[in-house]
């Protein structure tokens, strides 16, 4: 029991907690405590020491999608096609993760306007399951893309992912070439692609859709690669150089072609889309 405990239990008067536990957020990196409201209007990125949070689907679409936009509905899969079962049922898991989260699985969209400009934004959820890729994520995508398609306007896609959704195996690889084939679809109607590699972007979602943007925005200290770096290092067994896997050296690598920081995303979104998405008469 913890001196704390005990004087509440002591003294019942102090026993109600006044403050609720989410008025504060505390920096990973920096460990400053910065209150929520602050750190919600700084787009979750702290004030002190610029670390760029992880945030939920429903935070983003809001941030880079201007009011009104419309959510698309997620597709139906079929669910655990496997009957998988590791230390737990994945049904069990898929339970768990949708009690915590919004949305039905780790892709969400909606289709809007960005700055005026017309667009669909994919938004991959890392809460869900570490972002896996899965059916239902694969289906989520193609749904998007096929919506830019339809409405010959713009695909945004923030990723963040831990890769492929082990426990639908092989199906969950599948999504790779079907959402490599809607890239396609989208580069033959002329149509742009923008991927946005939110922290962590790894796996098989780098072997994939997240690496096959017409332009590859990453977010200031975002994490993205393939392999992870203790895999690397003891593969090659040699040390990796400092920041290895991180936005700012694969951007000085040719990897990436912009670092933005989330206060000047949509901005640049806006642009982007302006200089690549065809005049509606073509
Ligand atoms: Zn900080």
């Amino acid at each position: 029991m913890s001196w704390l405990t005990r004087v509440r239990e002591r003294l019942p008067f102090i026993n109600k907690r006044e403050t609720p536990d989410n008025l504060w957020v505390k920096c990973p990196r920096c460990k400053e405590m910065i209150f929520a409201k602050e750190y919600e209007a700084n787009l979750s990125v702290c004030p002190k020491c610029d670390h760029h949070g992880r945030i939920g689907a429903d935070e983003r679409l809001a941030q880079l999608l201007d009011e009104g936009f419309e959510l698309l509905p997620a597709p139906e899969v079929t669910e655990d096609p496997l009957k998988f079962k590791d230390s737990k049922r994945y049904t069990d898991r898929l339970k768990a993760a949708r009690a915590a989260n919004p949305h039905h699985d780790a892709f969400t969209s909606g289709f809007g306007t960005i700055e005026g400009k017309p667009a669909v934004v994919g938004v991959q959820d890392f809460t869900f399951m570490g972002g896996s890729m899965g059916m239902a994520v694969g289906d989520a995508f193609i749904t998007a893309a096929q919506k830019a398609l339809d409405n010959k306007c713009g695909f945004v896609c923030v990723t963040a992912a831990g890769g492929a959704r082990m426990q639908e195996g092989i199906l969950s690889l599948m999504q790779m070439p079907r959402a490599t084939v809607m890239t396609r679809r989208l580069r033959e109607a002329g149509l742009p692609y923008i991927v946005v590699l939110a922290d962590p972007t790894t796996g098989g979602v780098t072997a994939s859709y997240a690496m096959l943007g017409d332009i590859h925005i990453a977010e200031p200290g975002a994490l993205i690669g393939f392999a992870g770096q203790r895999v690397i290092q003891e593969t090659i067994r040699e040390q990796l150089p400092e920041g290895f896997q991180r936005a700012e050296y694969l951007h000085k690598h040719g990897m990436v072609d912009l670092v933005v920081s989330r206060q000047d995303l949509k901005g640049t979104l806006a642009e982007l889309l302006d200089y690549l998405t065809p005049a509606k008469a073509a």
